[in-house]
């Protein structure tokens, strides 16, 4: 305890007297010296040549060339102009810390990293992330202008100076301690710490030849670097991505700076926690256990690329053979849970993606698996490969379940959720869908809008993730309080109509049946029921995407009138009477974006014991809505089966689903 004490002690003098330039001989304790192309190194410093060795070591990092880097190519490097923004802002200190908060904050000449201007977790703990600092270095590699290496050192030591990692029953005795524990809780968040991790080897890359990158800034960097992968080895998160990303960083800084005498343990600890976690984290289908389209595509990301830098570096042996196998169940899920164009659901915390960035995944991910054909297919833009041999698919596990008509561009695509109970980024969802039809997204979910901070923001978050904004039942309007669907039914063999079943206990006493029928690959007809003793507003919830919608109370239907003769109409019967009400709707593609939309409910009193019954239909049209009509051919509900009758114009349809 005592020699924490000490060493706290110095670090808080080093701030109080501004962190230079100065030599960190505690560099040459932290590198293996015996090590292959450091004999120059080890001589001087074994002769007490220490501003000589850190010469000598700064050499030898700007000529070693057996470490590959699979993210950075130095002979081509791209900068969008969104980089090169946060790269020249940050010259005025003006960082960009976290999408939708822009044009970003200015934190001063003497920089505050503590400034906190929206109360919103994300943009104090994404501030240590530096997301400017590697688009500085490709900015610099691109220009050659040294003020942006000039100012990166400057940044990067006056980071360290102030934002220290202390022990916190030492921190306690400051007189500011409790402010300096706060920050570092965000400072040093592992999952911040990883980020760092991962970055700080291409900047090293971009900078490394600068004259600002000096050797004695060397040895600080080097310095920082242990410490920040020593952090996350000993405060690994609990679970879920964080401790996926935690891991594939450590990985990264073991393979990239083999010099340091901890690096193989690192690299050992990132491969063994990835190993094991892909295992806890991935149901059998494939599905990462969040739930969320955006984290499961991002679990596949930190797998992959785990496995690009051992293949880079020659230590792919170091995986088992699993561990690639659920990579490409992994990958099938993203390209089943992909509507035409490439776009993902906004279920749970997903934030949209496009066809850009999804079509570089793929190629991505077709460096490991180049034989992977239905991977081919989706990479070259249906160009090569082979498209899967089926349509619909169902994800069991992670409740997951896809009804399609094909795989072109014109295809019909329902994406329904109803899944298993999940973490932070789920919301109490089950039961909802998404639902594209030529070309168009008709059911966006409304997305997250903004993750967890004060008070403000946090009503923002709640209103996104309420129950009653989602297409599925409520009772009172209120949020469902267990989200543990069951499937009872999935049947996609009789092309007359595809068949989902799922139950899940929404509320203590009220269960929600949902059947869904695709009805000769071309309407779907969604029947609920709502059964239990409680009493109440029993609602079915849609809501559209952004423009106006034609509302028809009298008839139970609500029509999307877009011009270009691609449209639905969705109209609704019950057991007892129902009303059409209207609803406050938004949509949020990106954090801190939202427009309004069409939103609806159909709402139905309960108030006896006999079940709620709903049948809706979504019925595209061109330019007229054809008659339809409903009704279900038994009065009582039945445990495993249900029946139902449509008619569309003069053509009756017999729907029945049994189990
Ligand atoms: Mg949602």
């Amino acid at each position: 305890m005592k020699k924490i004490a000490i060493f706290t002690l110095s670090c808080l003098m080093f701030s109080f007297t501004g962190i230079s330039q100065n030599l960190n001989k505690k560099v040459f304790y932290l590198l293996n010296l015996s090590a292959d192309g450091l004999e120059k190194v080890k001589t001087l410093h074994d002769q007490g040549k220490d501003a000589e060795a850190a010469n000598a070591l700064l050499e030898y990092y700007q000529s070693r060339p057996f470490i590959h880097h699979p993210d950075v190519d130095l002979n081509n490097i791209n900068i969008g102009t969104a980089q090169q923004q946060w790269a020249d802002d940050a010259l005025q200190h003006k960082f960009f810390a976290h999408r939708g908060y822009q044009p970003s904050y200015s934190y001063g000449d003497d920089i505050n990293w503590e400034y906190w201007p929206i109360q919103d977790n994300e943009l104090r703990w994404q501030l240590h992330r530096h997301k400017w600092w590697s688009p500085m270095g490709k900015a610099y590699k691109l220009s050659g202008d040294e003020k942006y290496a000039k100012e990166w050192a400057f940044q990067y030591l006056d980071w360290i100076d102030k934002n220290p990692l202390l022990d916190r029953k030492e921190a306690k005795l400051l007189s500011d301690g409790d402010k300096v524990l706060e920050n570092m809780g965000f400072a040093w968040r592992p999952l911040e710490v990883s980020h760092r991790l991962e970055d700080q080897t291409e900047q090293f890359l971009y900078f490394k030849d600068s004259p600002h990158f000096t050797p004695a800034f060397l040895s600080q960097f080097l310095v920082n670097y242990h410490k920040h992968a020593e952090h996350i080895l000993r405060n690994y998160s609990e679970r879920g991505n964080h401790l996926l990303f935690e891991a594939q960083r450590v990985i990264y800084a073991g393979a990239f700076f083999p010099e340091f005498k901890d690096a193989e343990k690192w690299r050992k600890s990132g491969v063994e926690v990835l190993s094991q976690e892909i295992k806890n984290q991935v149901f059998d289908d494939g599905m990462q256990y969040e739930l969320d389209p955006h984290y499961h595509l991002a679990s596949i990301n930190i797998f992959n690329r785990a496995l690009q830098m051992a293949d880079v570096n020659g230590f792919r042996n170091e995986f088992p053979d699993y561990y690639l196998a659920t990579i490409e169940k992994m990958i099938e899920i993203v390209y089943n849970l992909s509507f035409p164009d490439y776009t993902m659901p906004c279920f749970g915390d997903a934030k949209a993606v496009d066809k850009k960035q999804m079509l570089k995944n793929y190629k991505q991910w077709q460096q490991v698996f180049p034989n992977y054909d239905a991977l081919k297919y989706f990479a070259t833009d249906r160009q090569e490969g082979t498209m899967p041999a089926y349509h619909s698919k169902a994800f069991k596990d992670g409740g997951y379940y896809v009804l399609r008509n094909g795989w072109d561009e014109a295809a019909t695509v329902m994406i329904f959720k109803a899944g298993p109970p999940a973490f932070w980024h789920n919301q109490p969802d089950n039961g909802t869908f998404e639902l594209f039809i030529k070309g168009r997204n008709f059911f966006p979910d409304a997305g997250s809008y903004v993750y967890g901070g004060g008070e403000e923001v946090l009503k923002e978050r709640n209103w996104f993730r309420q129950t009653m904004v989602h297409k599925t039942l409520t009772l009172n309007n209120e949020n469902i309080e267990e989200t543990n669907s069951k499937l009872l039914l999935w049947e996609t063999s009789n092309k007359d109509a595809q068949t989902v079943v799922v139950q899940n206990q929404s509320y203590k006493d009220l269960a929600h049946r949902r059947t869904v029928f695709f009805v000769d690959e071309s309407f779907f007809v969604i029947v609920d029921e709502a059964m239990g003793s409680a009493l109440g507003k029993v609602g079915i919830h849609y809501q559209l995407a952004e423009g106006t919608a034609n509302f028809d109370k009298k008839n139970l239907a609500v029509a999307t009138n877009y011009e270009d003769d691609n449209n639905v109409v969705v109209k609704t019967w019950g057991n007892k009477p129902l009303n059409l009400i209207e609803e406050e709707g938004w949509v949020s593609y990106d954090y801190r974006q939202k427009s309004e939309r069409p939103a609806f409910v159909f709402e139905m009193d309960k108030n006896h014991e006999t079940p709620s019954r709903f049948i809706t239909v979504i019925y595209p049209f061109t330019k007229n809505q054809p008659a339809i009509s409903a009704q279900f051919d038994s009065e009582t509900i039945n445990d495993n089966k249900i029946e139902v009758s449509i008619t569309v114009g003069k053509k009756r349809h017999s729907l029945n689903a049994s189990w």
